[in-house]
C-alpha cells in the first residue's frame, strides 16, 4: 500500500466508494463521475503505478481485473451490448490515478475513441 494513493485508500477501506465486486486479488467501484451509464474502476489490490508495471510484476492481477470486469459486466447487465475496457497510462493519457485501473464504460453505445 502506498499511503498518499487514492486507490490505495479506497482498497483499504479509509475512503468510501460503491464497491460493486471484490475478490482476493481485485476490487471494483463506481467511477465518481461516471463517463456512462455504467462507469466501473477494477484495481488490483497490489500498488503499481500503471497497467504496464502491473504487468512486469503481477501478470496474473492484470489477468484478474479481466476476469472480473467481465463478471461486472454480466451483473451490470451489459455483457451482450458490449462495453469498453481501458487503461489510461500516463500523463499524455489523461491518468490522473497513478495506481493501475481498468475502467469499464457501457450502457449506451460510446462511439469512437477521442
Ligand atoms: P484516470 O483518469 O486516472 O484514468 O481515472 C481515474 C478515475 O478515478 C477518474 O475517472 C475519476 O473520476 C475517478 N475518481 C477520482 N477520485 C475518485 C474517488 O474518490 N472515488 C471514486 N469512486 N472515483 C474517483
Ligand atoms: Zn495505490
Amino acid at each position: 500500500m502506498s499511503d498518499d494513493c487514492l486507490f490505495c485508500r479506497i482498497v483499504a477501506g479509509e475512503i468510501p466508494a460503491t464497491v460493486v465486486h471484490e475478490t482476493k486479488t481485485t476490487l471494483a467501484f463506481r467511477d465518481i463521475a461516471p463517463q456512462a451509464p455504467v462507469h466501473v474502476v477494477l484495481v488490483p489490490k497490489l500498488h503499481e503505478p500503471h497497467a504496464v508495471a502491473l504487468a512486469e510484476r503481477a501478470p496474473g492481477e492484470l489477468t484478474d481485473l479481466f476476469v472480473a470486469a467481465g463478471e461486472v459486466a454480466v451483473a451490470e447487465g451489459i455483457a451482450d451490448s458490449g462495453f469498453r475496457l481501458l487503461f489510461n497510462t500516463g500523463a499524455d493519457a489523461g491518468q490522473t490515478v497513478f495506481h493501475a485501473h481498468l475502467h469499464l464504460l457501457g450502457g449506451k453505445p460510446l462511439g469512437p475513441l477521442a
